[in-house]
């Protein structure tokens, strides 16, 4: 008997070839890939629709048939094999598009079948395309299960409701259904295959060969199933209660551990690093508060500094994330943040994601600070040649306090005398590693980091995407805010949305219209913008009007003069594409009419929103669409509609779209989990980061005797690259 980290050839019933496919078909190399290969749903076997009882489409439903009739149809690409089911009840057509040929030698028409599918409807007629068929057992069918598969476990798919109510319950038979394909569908390695292959790799293991990862008080704590059988019960449960127990098991055991890493890395970090102690907060930030700070801070402005403070003052390194919806003032708190620096004798940088950004925090810190003798640059790649050399002088020196810019300040010819603190606005365009380059800027040490973002992550994503991050979250508004009032119209309200447009011109504002601009569509894209540009043209017709034009496909510099022109209100519209949606502050634009609004997620829609409703007056937000819309789409336009709550916002989209596709979290890839959802599973989260926390608290190094299952699954995680190269 092989062992788990066996090549999965040497597992009875594998050999070469089809070890070959299981590789490149589904990346299983070890039986210990294949026992990790979870089903992704159930079959309750003894549950069996009738044919006449379907009644909705897109039900999924499993049947017994006879299979009547098996024909191959249609040309090319319109070719397709369709076959006819008969049970006592009535007949249904069965139809594949796929595998045309394998499955018309495969099917034998008499035979009885079980068929698993989701009812579909063509032409006035139910239909099931591409049904799982697998020959029926001799038994005979216990007829009315209205539910035959479990689906709470997985990703994207609502939890259906149990099988079996109350406890305990008879055994019942649910057969595991894994991910397959094509391929190994040919090679007997369907469904049924793969659970042979299970079933033989289980049987052949013990209880040994899966040795417990937790410490057994944690498993009495939280009622935990064991390891072991949760391993076996994930791929053979026998009751319901049994597989949620499972699941609930090898859930927990992926968060905790993820948090524990998480956890430990940052215990060590704060604990090795040694960050500049800035002590005293001194005149520069004194007489700021006192002389220059025209408004009173909101209550989460102050705790955040408060935060901030007590981490500069700490001798620890800050790595400290803030987090604030658009327009919840965190210019200000960095500003502060960076006058402590300086009134402790070092010097801070502030670096933005473009150069528009970068641009307008200099305008407004040097309004704010300049008069109080703080020396305040600016450096980007267009700063060039002699400019920048007196720049560069000047930090290397000390005699510039405070230095404003984009990418270009983490080049490595950019170095400080003693550079106390980096503000990094915008978060989400900037990597870790680019993050880390700011440490080496520095001959006297790393200087502390303050991360600021406005894409709001809701905590449970958070904590993991940024789990080395300390999180401050500004979750008010200053006072006084009118809220965006958010409107939905569909394409022939356009005469309307015109109307609407030229009255807030005519009251001196101005307007912004944006386009989707999506890599894939690109070309068609482009046109649909440059065709709205000039039907905005014809209808906004100059002198009267002038039109701003920005998108990604122009010259940085033309891009550059047309935001100004805006800036400065020489023009009144911007028709645009997202390329404005990050941090542009422009008081005076009250309205915002995002065009094929149901093509954008939820965050840009909130992102673009956060573009108007920055100066004293009403502002609008404008949502065209389509009169057809998916469900999510609606769901997402609805969102808009009803909320400007930025971490409302926030869930809704990690609920529609799955963490996978939050920003930020593309790259990071360490959200591959086997089971567990960052979006479902909130409270496991939080519930395993707390025991993390206290568990390293008590032993951070997990030297305690309690501890050694900890430390050696670490350990052997680290050596697992599949999970953690892609973390660290
Ligand atoms: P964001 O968090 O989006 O970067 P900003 O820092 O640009 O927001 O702040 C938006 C506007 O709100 C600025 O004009 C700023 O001066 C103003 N502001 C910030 N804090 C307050 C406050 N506590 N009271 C009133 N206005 C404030
Ligand atoms: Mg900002």
């Amino acid at each position: 008997m092989p062992n788990l980290d066996s090549n999965i050839e040497f597992l009875k019933g594998v050999g070469p070839q089809r070890a070959d496919i299981l590789k490149t078909e589904l990346g299983i190399f070890t039986c210990r890939d294949l026992l990790f290969h979870f089903p992704f749903r159930y079959i309750d076997r003894t549950k069996f629709h009738s044919i006449r009882n379907l009644h909705h489409e897109g039900e999924t439903v499993q049947l017994r048939g006879t299979l009547r009739r098996l024909e191959t149809l249609g040309e090319g690409r319109a070719k397709r094999l369709v076959g006819t089911l008969r049970d006592e009840t009535g007949i249904l057509e069965l139809v594949w598009f796929r595998s045309v040929q394998w499955l018309e030698k495969s099917l034998v028409v008499g035979k009885e079948y079980i068929v698993f599918g989701r009812v579909s409807e063509f032409n006035g007629k139910f239909n099931m395309p591409h049904p799982e068929m697998e020959e029926a057992p001799s038994s005979p069918p216990i007829r009315g299960g209205e539910s035959p598969e479990y689906n709470g476990a997985f990703p994207g798919v609502k939890p259906a409701p149990p099988l079996m109510g109350g406890a305990g319950g008879a055994a019942k038979n649910f057969d595991p259904v894994y991910p397959t394909t094509d391929k190994l569908t040919q090679k007997g390695m369907d469904a049924k295959g793969l659970r042979k292959l299970i079933r033989t790799l289980l049987d052949g293991l013990s209880a040994s060969d899966l040795p417990e990862t937790l410490p057994d008080y944690l498993g009495a704590q939280f009622k935990l199933t064991p390891r072991w059988q949760a391993l076996n019960k994930i791929h053979f449960p026998e009751t319901q209660l049994e597989l949620d127990a499972a699941i609930r098991r090898i859930k927990f055991e992926e968060l905790f551990f993820l948090q524990l890493r998480l956890l430990q890395v940052r215990t060590r970090r704060k604990d090795s690093v040694r960050g500049f102690v800035f002590s005293k907060i001194g005149d520069y930030f004194n007489q700021f508060y006192q002389e220059k700070l025209a408004f009173e801070l909101t209550g989460a402005q102050k705790r955040v500094l408060k935060e901030i403070r007590a981490d500069l003052a700490s001798g620890k390194h800050m790595n400290r994330l803030v987090q604030g919806d658009v327009g919840s003032g965190k210019t200000v708190v960095a500003l502060m943040t960076m006058l402590m620096a300086l009134d402790n004798g070092h010097q801070a940088c502030l670096m933005a994601p473009t150069e528009i950004l970068a641009q307008q925090h200099l305008e407004g810190i040097t309004a704010l600070v300049g008069e109080l003798g703080v020396n305040v640059g600016y450096l980007s790649g267009s700063v060039k040649g002699k400019k920048r050399e007196a720049i560069l002088a000047k930090l290397a020196s000390g005699e510039m306090h405070i230095v404003i810019g984009t990418h270009a300040l983490i080049e490595d010819w950019v170095q400080f005398k003693n550079l106390g603190i980096s503000v990094i606005d915008e978060q989400h365009r900037f990597g870790v590693e680019q993050r880390s380059r700011l440490w080496a800027k520095n001959p006297a040490g790393p200087p502390h980091v303050l991360v600021m973002t406005a894409t709001p992550i809701p905590r449970t994503l958070a904590m993991t995407l940024y789990g080395d991050l300390d999180i401050s979250v500004i979750n008010e508004l200053p006072p006084g805010r009118k809220p965006i009032t958010t409107i939905h119209k569909t394409e022939h309200h356009r005469l309307r949305v015109q109307g609407f447009m030229r009255d807030e011109i005519s009251k001196g504002h101005q307007v912004y219209v944006v386009y989707p601009m999506i890599e894939e569509t690109e070309k068609v894209d482009l046109q649909n913008l440059m065709s709205g540009f000039e039907a905005l043209s014809r209808d906004f017709p100059t002198p009267q009007y002038q039109i701003s034009i920005v998108h990604g496909k122009m010259k940085a510099g033309d891009k550059d003069f047309e935001m100004q022109r805006f800036i400065k209100k020489e023009t009144q519209i911007m028709v645009a594409t997202t390329v404005i949606e990050v941090g542009v502050n422009i008081p005076n634009a009250s309205l915002m009419v995002i065009e094929n609004a149901e093509r954008f997620g939820l965050s840009q829609l909130h992102q673009l929103r956060g573009r108007v409703g920055r100066g004293a007056d009403q502002s609008y937000c404008l949502l065209l669409t389509g009169h057809k819309l998916s469900h999510d789409g609606r769901e997402r336009i609805q969102t808009m509609v009803q909320t400007t709550d930025g971490f409302i916002i926030a869930e809704t989209d990690l609920r529609l779209r799955g963490p996978g596709n939050i920003e930020g979290t593309q790259q990071s890839g360490m959200l591959r989990f086997l089971l567990a959802d960052l979006a479902r599973d909130g409270q496991i989260i939080a519930v395993a980061r707390e025991v993390a926390a206290q568990i390293l608290e008590k032993d951070p190094e997990l030297a305690l005797p309690e501890h050694l299952r900890l430390r050696m699954q670490l350990a052997s995680e680290g050596k697992d690259t599949r999970v953690w190269s892609r973390i660290s």
